[in-house]
């Protein structure tokens, strides 16, 4: 550790990140130059959702519970020890961190800048002291699967699904699914989401992504075209249509490749990926006005779009390229001469 006032090394570049520290969990802010931890801030987390027989800064049973209302503030904790009153005063001194002393906007923050496990702290106090929002719930989540506590999280999320879940915590499971390998779990709660809400963008990117992973070319580009219909999600649903269309073109099944790249409708002019598989396309079926507008909307979308711009200063002046001038791009227009 080194003191706030003198730099760890000539190029200080610190960043959070969070780690297990002896069964809590902590969050360290490291210097990305010299990996010099500068400071260390550990707290018991309690891996279940608030309860009024629980402490809800570790999770532990408490010495008295009332049979009903709010808890006794002088019950204790037989983990951590605190009482109910300590811990709401730890978590209002947590909160005060943040100028709206909001546990949710608190949260929100702390998980922006890294800081997981008081991101995770702060959604839970929401839950326990304000009110249990889908927002706080999220965030529970996003922490936990942050810190790489999968399975909690996976039952966490899986009650809430069958409790009813929104259409975004099927989302969540699924990438937790797909965190701890289980890509068949993914498609299942994808599916079970989208019957349960069949307009959903969110999803349909998700379950599109998912497919394309698969090789399930035909079905992941009906998915994503539910994607593109919402600019929040449209880039990845452009992405996935890219990719198919991409395999297709590496293939040499250029119709195929072509009839992919439709589905991306009006939108296609939106994704350097498609722009530019688009100009290669066709200039491998030496349609080269075609080919030329395609470089131009690939440049517009990236100007740095090297090979694009390569391939451009080639066709412009108007001179059909010789097939022999080596590889890259005009190695595309032999494959289509020889194939
Ligand atoms: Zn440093
Ligand atoms: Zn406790």
């Amino acid at each position: 550790m080194s003191s706030a006032d003198e730099p760890c090394c000539d190029a200080p570049d610190p960043h959070w990140e969070s780690r297990e520290v002896v069964g809590r969990f902590a969050d360290a802010l490291v210097c990305k130059s010299c990996r010099r931890t500068l400071k260390l801030e550990d707290w018991a987390i309690s891996l279940d959702l608030p309860q009024p027989e629980r402490c809800t800064n570790c999770g532990g049973r408490l010495d008295r519970v009332p049979y009903s209302g709010p808890p006794d503030p002088a019950a204790k904790c037989n983990d951590c020890g605190l009482s109910v009153a300590d811990a709401k005063k730890l978590h209002k001194r947590l909160v005060r961190l943040h100028p709206t002393g909001d546990y949710l906007e608190a949260a929100k923050a702390c998980r922006d800048l890294g800081r997981l496990v008081l991101a995770f702290k702060l959604a839970t106090a929401q839950i326990a002291y304000r009110s249990d929002t889908i927002e706080a719930r999220e965030l529970r989540l996003q922490a936990l699967e942050g810190l790489g506590l999968i399975e909690p999280a996976l039952v966490e999320a899986k009650d809430w699904i069958d409790r009813g879940a929104p259409a975004s915590v099927f989302s969540i499971t699924a990438g937790l699914e797909a965190a701890r390998g289980n890509l068949d779990g993914t498609l299942d709660v994808l599916r079970l989401g989208l019957s349960t809400d069949p307009q959903n963008t969110r999803l349909w990117t998700d379950y599109a992504e998912i497919l394309a992973h698969f090789d399930e070319r035909e079905d992941a580009l009906e998915a994503a075209s539910y994607g593109l219909s919402s600019p929040e999600y449209r880039n990845r649903a452009l992405d996935v249509v890219a990719l198919i269309a991409e395999t297709y073109e590496s293939e040499d099944k250029l119709q195929q490749a072509v009839a992919a790249v439709q589905r991306a409708g009006k939108f296609k002019k939106r994704s350097v990926r498609i722009a530019w598989l688009t100009a290669r396309i066709a200039a491998r079926l030496h349609q080269w006005e075609e080919a030329k507008a395609w470089l131009r909307v690939t440049l517009e979308l990236d100007p740095s779009h090297r090979e694009a711009r390569l391939a451009l200063q080639r066709l412009v002046p108007e001179v059909e390229p010789k097939p022999s001038n080596g590889g890259g791009w005009l190695g595309w227009m032999r494959r289509s001469k020889d194939g």
